[in-house]
């Protein structure tokens, strides 16, 4: 059976400090004049995006929207006949916008890329993926988040927006499943 481990990979504050570096980083890098609207990917980025908008508006940037999405990637491994099902698409008009697509995690990278590919095609002026955590031995496709939090092993995690089944959402800390 598969249970969370009691010691935690990346504990509350660990997660919250590297929060507020990310936040720094993305400040620095695009700014504080125009207000962005940021597109999260539901579920999973509910728990990241909170925190993240928080850690966003304290070093001044604003937001324009808070929209999400529903959308995950079928087909087979090949980049090319991979295939993006949207079942929640964003209300906001991100034309002419500066768009944070943010998710909890890149793995084998085809989400993200499909996603920020899709709304590249309605004109925002530009589209900045941010993920929680990434898996980069999983990668299938050239695809990188443009602001990461932490870097992780070929594991299954949960807490802080992850899920195994729907459950454990809720934890305030990242740990992986393990079998007992
Ligand atoms: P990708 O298209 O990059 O393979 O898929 C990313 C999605 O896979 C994430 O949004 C997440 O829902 C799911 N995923 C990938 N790795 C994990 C993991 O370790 N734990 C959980 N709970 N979900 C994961
Ligand atoms: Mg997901």
């Amino acid at each position: 059976m598969l249970t969370p481990r009691q010691e935690p990979l990346l504990t509350e504050s660990q997660i919250r400090e590297r929060i507020d570096q990310l936040a720094e980083k993305i400040v620095a890098d695009l700014g504080t004049d125009k207000p962005f609207v940021l597109a999260g990917l539901l579920r999973g980025c509910f728990m990241f995006t909170a925190d993240l908008v928080r850690a966003l508006s304290i070093r001044g940037a604003t937001l324009k929207e808070l929209d999400f999405m529903v959308a995950s990637s079928y087909g087979s491994g090949t980049e090319s006949s991979r295939k993006i099902d949207i079942q929640r698409d964003l209300q906001a008009d991100i034309s002419g916008q500066r768009v944070l697509l943010v998710d909890d995690i890149i793995d084998t990278g085809h989400t993200l890329k499909l996603t920020r590919d899709m709304l590249l095609t309605r004109g925002p002026e530009y589209v900045k993926t941010v993920t929680l955590l990434d898996k980069p031995e999983r990668r299938e496709i050239d695809m990188e988040a443009d602001y990461s939090c932490f870097s992780i092993p070929n594991l299954f995690v949960i807490g802080f927006g992850l899920d195994y089944d729907q459950k454990y959402r809720e934890l305030p800390y990242i740990t992986v499943m393990e079998e007992v």
